[in-house]
Formats: structure tokens, sequence, C-alpha cells
């Protein structure tokens, strides 16, 4: 699933190879992405791009006239750029956006199709498709509190709720929780305002160096290799290997077609929660699946 560092890479690659030029037109081979019926796909052909942003974890390419194409790559949708008008291919081929300067093209690995494209007029109307999470890299001390307290919930839920925080998903929220030393199974009113102020700055810390390490990484090619697992992750993905910080055997918690990772010296005082321990609160509190989360976020 991208997240604020895989999106924010796509950015910094799409930024110096559309912005100011010209968007032809969009291609769909599945007319499903399109969730919008007006403004007509066609409107879009023809603007200038002004600029391209993020919203949570979606990616908007701003054209001429205030009109937006907003996309959602949920768990496995990806990007890649080619020669302007370079062929859709079979199956995994769900769109292409056609610049003067090249194709963009959305991909999605595996059966399911969940990744969507919006076109909307406005500034408001592209509010609206905001799930509505605090933007932590921007937001206070006192604001983090408050969007983390307002219900409770365990830190894994209220980092990966695109409606408490924006643009984290299950790898990221792995690493941040080891790098604030708390214990994902940890209710949001339970943490000490220290603890608070330790998940912030995680959060921002994390967030930034990923995003810094992603955007270097793919240099002046754009990003083809988006993927929740890297090797210099220090928990997520990496169940039995070595936490960094103090060696101990990463301990996984398996949830849906998810895992979450977590270091039990570093993190939850040495404690290996079994999974009967934690039925209950998977059942109800935990992250069901990213995705459903995020398909919430989406029904907004
Ligand atoms: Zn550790």
């Amino acid at each position: 699933m991208p997240e604020i560092p895989d999106i924010e890479a796509y950015l910094a690659s799409l930024r110096p190879r559309v912005v100011g030029e010209r968007l032809q037109g969009v291609r769909l081979a599945n007319p499903f992405v399109l969730r919008t019926f007006d403004p007509p796909l066609e409107a879009v052909g023809g603007r200038q791009v002004a600029g391209v942003e993020r919203l949570g974890k979606r990616l908007v390419v701003a054209l001429a006239g205030e009109l937006f194409l907003v996309l959602h790559l949920m768990i496995a949708g990806r990007l890649h750029w080619l020669a302007t008008g370079a062929p859709i291919p079979k199956g995994r081929g769900l769109a292409a956006l056609d610049f003067s300067t090249g194709s963009l093209l959305v991909t999605e690995a595996g059966k399911k199709r969940r990744a969507a494209l919006h076109v909307v007029a406005g500034r408001e109307a592209l509010a609206r498709l905001d799930p509505g999470g605090l933007e932590v890299a921007g937001a206070s001390p006192d604001q983090f509190r408050a969007a983390l307290q307002r219900d409770s919930h365990t830190l894994k839920r209220a980092l990966t709720d695109p409606r408490i925080l924006s643009g984290i998903g299950n790898a990221y929220s792995d690493e941040i929780l080891h790098r604030a030393r708390l214990s994902p199974f940890k209710q949001t009113r339970q943490l000490s305002e220290e603890e608070t102020e330790r998940l912030r700055q995680a959060t921002i810390a994390v967030l930034s160096e990923w995003t810094a390490r992603l955007i270097s990484q793919a240099g002046k090619d754009f990003p083809e290799k988006v993927t929740a697992f890297r090797p210099e992750m220090a928990v997520h993905g990496r169940y039995g290997q070595p936490c960094p910080v103090c060696g101990t055997a990463v301990q996984r918690v398996a949830y849906a077609e998810n895992e979450s990772n977590y270091c039990p010296r570093c993190q939850t005082e040495g404690r290996v929660l079994a999974d009967r321990a934690l039925s209950r609160l998977l059942k109800d509190d935990w992250p069901r699946t990213i995705e459903d989360l995020e398909r919430r976020g989406l029904d907004r």
C-alpha cells in the first residue's frame, strides 16, 4: 500500500515531468476505475497541469480551471512512466494519463480492482475526498494529542485509520511504533504526555526520513520499486530477524491478510502477546484489514 513516503516519491518524480505540460487525455482500460461521472472524463483533456499534490494517500493532478484528477492506489495499485501513448498492458493495466511528455500508467496487481480515479471540479469538491485524518508533519503537538484521544483505539488502529491520521498504513505504522518504543496494542487514551510527544516526533521523523530515502533511491528515474517491504526497515516484514536496536527477534501479529511486526524488548516490555490474548483486542479494535479502513475513507 503506497503510504506518504511512496506517494511523495511519485510526486517528486512526476513534478518535473508534467507540471506546466499538457494533459492530452485519459485512457481507461477498465471503466470501473473511474468513480465519478460529472465532470466527464473528457473535460480533463487538453488542460495544462497546474501542479501535483498529495491528499492523504491519494495522488492529485491539478489542472487549469480547477479540475482535479484524484487517484487512490489502494493496496496493489502502482504507477509507471512510459512514452506518450504507450499501450496499456492487458490484465493489470487500468488506465493511462497521457501527457505531452509521457504517459502515466496505472496498474493493479492481483484480481481485486480497488484502485480508484475521481474527477472533481473545485477545491471544495477535492476537500470532500479527504478522509479527514491529521497531517502530522504540519500539526501542532496539541492537535496531534486531540486527534489521537478523540476516541480510544489501539495505537496500531489510530495510526492506520485515515480518518484519524493521514497517509499512514501498515508498513510505516510498524516503523513509527518501533521508533517511538510503543506497543501497537497500547490504547491511545493510556498514553502519557511524554509518550504522546514521542509518538508524534517518531511519526514525523520516520515519514520524513523515508520520503527522503525513497526520493534519493529513485534519483532521476521514475520510482518503479514501490513496495511495503524494504531491507532498511527496522521491524516491518522482518518477523524472526533481529531488531536493529536490541537484537531481539521481531515478533508478529497476523490478522486477516495483514501482519504487524514489533520488537518485544523495545516495545512491549518483553511480552510476546499470545494469539489468544490478542483475539479479543483484535476483534474489538484492530484494523481488520487496512483495505477496509481505506474503503471507509473512500466512502466519505
Ligand atoms: Zn528491539
